[in-house]
């Protein structure tokens, strides 16, 4: 089976479409580089669409009925989506499931330092990184600061023309000869990806003012660590935050600057953060275009999948089903039996990114079986590594129903497994749906650098990817 390039299968209708869905799609990754930031405009778009806030319904006790659509969500970092369909839940769902969490550095609860005339933010990374890649690059700081007194303060800091960016330094290729014979996982250590945020110590001008305002208390000891107490008295001024706010504060260090379109030809998009948001975006607007639905269509936006989808907002908590029973008490169809019904007659996509075939690293991969970048939507049977450790692996009938779905709606996919055997591996969320007997397949979009500071993608595999998934948000057949 020969995989190929699809651009030329286009007419000029829908090139059109495919320029208006990367258009969206760039903007939504510039107004979400966070977990939380994707969440909030998901909330938003889903609000315009005519969704509904689950938790207020169930504290009013409004019933709910078929067509109707509400969205819930869990300290606004996993979100659960559903339109509700004619048939009854127990008969099943038909569930797209991304994340939106990326590889980045988060700031420490202890981060501000000031050493031989630099303030320093010290970092802890987040998800696998390649460390190396993180250095020297402009860097925005996204998050918030939760006071004592219960306030949030938004930080967004890196991202318009005028702002500043922060940087991890790097070695002086002149004083690198020790550094250049290590190995690339220690080239660069966890504790070096610290960023520096500030070189101008607190100063007094002519007319005897403070260039920036400090209170009594900081100026008694002044002479020690003036750069830090700058870089203080800015947060003080700018945001209201002191240094101990820190400790109740969750800000994330990610690469500033918008995505952009690349190559002369503009095919694809270099962004950060495309894992997975180049799979949440068009999973977000197959669901906001289905309307009318026989299965209830539902849409799981989860956090912490790149740490192994742990804690109360990865996949592993009990929010989705609970919401789901939330759900079917509203609809008046619950009862323990039934709510255990829909979970396991469910279909479930999980919807995330691949590698995609790279000829420059080729040896890392089967080309038969990797994902081609511009060939449209895959799916992916297993993953795993050594020997499919780990991996969901979906049966052949489920396969053969989407090979239905997908054939029917003239969608163009692929198939492709991560990379070469034991040349390494990863995971999705696929196998922890599947603990509930639903039929699980991961799907997805090639992706190249994945999990660099940017990542490369093409526009025509998000768009077969839309239609792919609205094609399935649709199907009202009964999975094997
Ligand atoms: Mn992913
Ligand atoms: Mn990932």
């Amino acid at each position: 089976m020969e995989k190929k390039n699809i651009w030329e299968l286009y007419g000029a209708e829908e090139l059109k479409e495919i320029e208006v869905l990367a258009s969206g799609y760039r903007n939504f990754l510039d107004r979400g580089k966070t977990e939380r930031e994707c969440i909030d405009i998901t909330i938003t778009l889903l609000q315009e669409n005519g969704y509904r806030d689950l938790d207020a319904l169930i504290t009013k006790g409004t019933k709910l009925t078929r067509g109707d659509k509400v969205y819930r969500t869990l300290a606004n970092k996993l979100l659960v989506a559903f339109n509700i369909g004619k048939l009854p839940c127990a008969q099943g769902m038909n569930i797209l499931g991304a994340h939106v969490d990326s590889p980045r550095l988060d700031i420490k609860q202890n981060p501000l330092y000031e050493e031989d005339g630099i303030a320093y933010l010290d970092t802890h990374y987040y998800g696998g990184v390649k460390k190396y890649q993180w250095v020297t690059i402009p860097l925005a700081l996204h998050g918030v600061v939760v006071k004592k007194d219960g306030t949030t303060v938004t930080v967004n800091i890196g991202e318009k023309e005028d702002d500043p960016v922060f940087f991890v330094p790097d070695l002086l290729p002149h004083l690198a000869r020790e550094q250049m014979e290590k190995k690339a996982s220690k080239v660069i250590e966890g504790e070096a990806l610290d960023i520096v945020i500030g070189n101008r110590p607190l100063i007094i001008n002519e007319n005897n003012e403070k260039v920036v305002e400090e209170t009594k208390a900081d100026a008694a000891d002044s002479g020690k660590d003036l750069i830090k107490k700058n870089v203080l008295a800015i947060l003080k001024q700018n945001y209201d935050i002191e240094e101990e706010d820190f400790i109740s504060a969750e800000l994330e260090v990610v690469p500033a600057g918008r995505a952009r379109e690349a190559g002369f030809d503009r095919s694809m998009i270099l962004a950060y953060g495309q894992d997975d948001r180049v799979c949440a975006y068009p999973g977000l607007i197959a669901m906001l275009e289905t309307a009318d639905v026989a299965k209830t269509a539902c849409l799981i936006f989860a956090d912490k999948e790149e740490i192994g989808s742990v804690g109360a907002t990865g996949m592993h908590s009990r929010f989705f089903e609970n919401t789901v029973a939330e759900l079917m008490n509203l609809m008046g169809e619950y009862n323990e039996l039934d709510v255990r019904r829909t979970l396991a007659s469910s279909a479930m996509l999980s919807i995330d990114v691949g590698a995609a075939y790279d000829p420059i690293y080729k040896s890392s991969f089967d080309k038969r079986n990797a994902s081609l970048m511009g060939a449209g939507v895959f799916v992916s049977k297993f993953g795993g590594s050594g020997g499919k450790s780990r991996s969901n692996d979906a049966d052949a009938e489920y396969l053969g129903y989407l090979r239905r779905i997908f054939d029917e709606n003239g969608i163009r996919f692929q198939t492709a497994e991560l990379g070469k055997v034991d040349a390494g591996g990863g995971g999705t969320i696929a196998y922890i749906l599947a603990n509930y007997g639903m039929k699980v397949i991961d799907s997805g979009i090639a992706i190249m650098n994945m999990h660099a500071p940017w990542e490369a993608s093409s526009k025509v595999d998000i768009y077969e990817a839309k239609r792919a998934w609205a094609a399935f948000l649709r199907s009202d057949m009964m999975t094997p």
